[in-house]
């Protein structure tokens, strides 16, 4: 907390050109209490406790407890060290969210890769235009999103079949996309139970 200055008013009119420069710097005169701006302007509020000539002092106004006096050094450091604590507390927030997006990454990789698929394939969502609406990202997506395995190649195992840009659980009849910018397997994990079940004859 910033410790306060005690003063006396000089005057109970309050001059209106120091209520327009608030908050402010002013200086100690010479007798240790008057204060005037730096251009020599006196201003109506004398200290209680006197200080050294030339000790900057800051003005400000609060509209309950009215003028108040801190030393301008003071000031300067508490400044200072609520920016500190401000960018120490974003610092740690972007560390947190970095460690909590790692993790999110490092647990769809685990259980993508447990599908064991022997092709090249991504993860990626059907394109709904309901999706390009509210409560979507913007993008397509929203939080409902089902995460398919989107095929990146050819596949024909027995009667099994599919193309390359079809879903695991079967073509894509979504019209909105093509599938060159499917998310990588850190991105996502699959969450489409037709394509989870389609990928038990690969795990196996
Ligand atoms: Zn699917």
């Amino acid at each position: 907390m910033l410790k306060k200055l005690a003063y006396k008013k000089t005057r109970q009119f309050i001059d209106p050109s120091v209520m327009n420069s608030v908050p402010c710097n002013v200086y100690v005169q010479k007798d240790g209490c008057s204060l005037a701006f730096e251009s020599g302007y006196g201003v109506d509020l004398t200290l209680c406790e006197p200080l050294r000539e030339g000790t900057a002092v800051r003005l400000s106004f609060d509209k309950v407890e009215g003028f108040e006096l801190c030393l301008a050094s003071d000031y300067q450091a508490y400044v200072a060290e609520q920016t500190r604590v401000r960018d120490q507390k974003r610092k740690a927030e972007e560390e947190q969210r970095k460690v909590k997006e790692a993790e999110r990454q490092q647990k769809n990789l685990v259980f993508n890769q447990a599908l064991n698929l022997p092709f090249s394939w991504g993860v990626d969502i059907k394109v709904r235009m309901s999706g390009l609406s509210q409560h979507s990202w913007g993008d397509g997506r929203s939080r409902s999103t089902v995460h398919h395995v989107r095929v990146l190649e050819e596949i024909r195992d027995g009667r099994f079949k599919r193309d390359a840009g079809d879903f695991l659980c079967g073509k894509d009849d979504s019209k909105h996309q093509g599938y060159t910018e499917v998310l990588t397997i850190e991105e996502a994990s699959v969450s489409c139970q037709a394509c989870l079940r389609a990928a038990k004859r690969f795990t196996q």
